[in-house]
C-alpha cells in the first residue's frame, strides 16, 4: 500500500473503495473508472483525483454492489468520489486561497449571486434616474439607454475573462499533478466523449438516475443545459460581430441570428436545467455526497435563472419594465461568470483532461 500521507477522510474512503473493487471487478464493464483502476495495484492521491474525475456519479456500481451499505465494508463509489472531487476542485482553485468556497460551495455560490446582482441593481438605479429606468425604448441602442455600452461591455467582458483564465489554470494544475502527456489524438477522443456525454450512456440502457431503474433522462437534460449554454454563448458571439462588423445596434429582430440562437440557447437551458434540479429532488440519497449537493443546487439554480431572466427580457424588452430586467438579467450574468470557476461547471473540465490521460493510457 502507498503512504503517501496525510490522506483526509475522503482520500481514505477512496482508496478503501478501490482496493476493494479492485480484488472484486465485477463492475468492470460499467464506465471509464473501472479498466482505470484495473490498470493500477496501488492508488495514490494523484490516482484517486484522476478516477474520481473519470466517474459521472451514475450511480450503477453503488446498486450492483454486493459490499454496499448495510454490508460492513460499505462500499459507496458514487458518494466516495463525489468528495474526492470536492477536495480536488479546492486543491486545483486558482487563484489559491478561493479553494475555500468548494468548503461550503452552496452558501458561499448563493451568498456571492445575491451580492453581485443586488450591486448591479444598486447601480444601475444610481446611474440612472427612475424616469429612464421604467420608460419603455426601442429601435436601435434601446438597452445602452439604460446601461451604456462601455459599461455593459467592459463589465461582462472582465468577468468572463477573468473566469477563463481561473479555469484554464484550475485545470492545468489539475492535469500537472495527474502526470498525464499530451497527445492531440487523445484529446480529439476526450472531447468526442465530452461532448456527446458517452459515459452517461451507461453500458447502452442509461444511468441508474434518479433511482435505481436504467433512465436517459440524466443524459439528455445535461445535453439540453450544455448546449443551450454553448448556443446563448454563441448568440452573444454573432451579435459582437453586428455591432462591430457591421455596426448593426441591438436590439435586433425576433429572426435575426442573434434571437434566434438566444432564444433556442435558453430554452434549452430552461429545460435542462429544471429537469436536472428535478431529478436531483427525486434522486436516492444513500449513493449522494450531502457535502456537495448544495453546490450542485446553486450552480443549477443560476444558470436557470440566467435563462429564465434572458428569455424575460426578450419578451418584455419594448415594455417599460426592460430597464430593471436587463440589470437584473446582467448582474445574474456576472455572478455567473464570476461562480464558474469555484462550482461544479469545473468538473466539465477536469473530466475532459481524465479522459484524455485515459485515452493515453488506453
Ligand atoms: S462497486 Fe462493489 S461490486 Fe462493483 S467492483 Fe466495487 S466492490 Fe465489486
Ligand atoms: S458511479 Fe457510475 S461512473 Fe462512477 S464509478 Fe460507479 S459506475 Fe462508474
Amino acid at each position: 500500500m502507498l503512504t503517501d500521507t496525510p490522506l483526509s477522510e475522503a482520500m481514505a474512503d477512496a482508496r478503501h473503495n478501490m482496493e476493494i473493487c479492485n480484488a472484486c471487478r465485477y463492475c468492470e464493464g460499467f464506465c471509464a473508472v473501472f479498466p482505470a483502476m484495473q490498470r493500477r495495484r496501488e492508488f495514490s492521491t494523484a490516482d484517486l483525483d484522476h478516477l474520481a474525475s473519470l466517474c459521472h456519479g451514475c450511480q450503477g456500481c453503488f446498486y450492483a454492489c454486493q459490499y454496499a451499505p448495510p454490508h460492513p465494508w460499505g462500499i459507496n463509489v458514487p458518494q466516495a468520489f463525489a468528495e474526492v472531487r470536492a477536495e480536488s476542485y479546492a486543491a486545483h482553485a486558482w487563484p489559491q486561497p478561493m479553494g475555500v468556497v468548494f468548503a461550503r460551495n452552496g452558501t458561499l455560490v448563493s451568498l456571492l449571486t445575491a451580492g453581485i446582482v443586488t450591486l448591479v441593481l444598486i447601480l444601475a438605479g444610481a446611474m440612472q434616474s427612475s424616469d429612464v429606468m421604467l420608460a419603455p425604448h426601442s429601435g436601435p441602442g434601446a438597452f445602452f439607454a439604460v446601461i451604456s455600452y462601455n459599461v455593459m461591455v467592459f463589465t461582462a467582458s472582465a468577468a468572463f475573462l477573468y473566469a477563463l483564465l481561473a479555469m484554464v489554470l484550475s485545470t492545468a494544475s489539475f492535469w500537472r499533478a495527474s502526470g498525464g502527456r499530451f497527445r492531440p489524438i487523445h484529446f480529439a477522443r476526450a472531447l468526442h466523449d465530452a461532448m456527446t456525454l458517452k459515459n452517461l450512456g451507461g453500458g447502452g440502457d442509461g444511468c441508474n438516475y434518479p433511482g435505481e431503474g436504467f433512465s436517459f433522462s440524466r443524459r439528455w437534460l445535461h445535453h439540453a443545459m450544455a448546449y443551450g449554454f454553448l448556443l446563448c454563448f454563441a448568440a452573444t458571439a454573432v451579435a459582437t460581430i453586428f455591432h462591430h462588423g457591421f455596426g448593426w445596434i441591438a436590439p435586433y429582430a425576433p429572426l435575426s441570428l442573434p434571437v434566434i440562437l438566444g432564444t433556442v440557447g435558453g430554452v434549452l437551458m430552461l429545460i435542462g436545467t429544471s429537469g436536472l434540479l428535478w431529478l436531483k429532488i427525486l434522486a436516492d440519497p444513500a449513493p449522494a455526497a450531502r457535502a456537495v449537493l448544495g453546490g450542485e443546487y446553486a450552480l443549477l439554480i443560476l444558470l436557470a435563472t440566467v435563462a429564465k431572466t434572458g428569455l424575460l427580457l426578450l419578451v418584455l424588452r419594448g415594455t417599460g419594465a426592460m430597464g430593471w430586467l436587463l440589470a437584473l438579467h446582467l448582474g445574474f450574468v456576472l455572478a455567473l461568470f464570476l461562480a464558474l470557476p469555484y462550482s461544479k461547471f469545473i468538473h466539465g473540465l477536469f473530466r475532459t483532461a481524465a479522459l484524455v490521460r485515459d485515452h493515453g493510457e488506453r
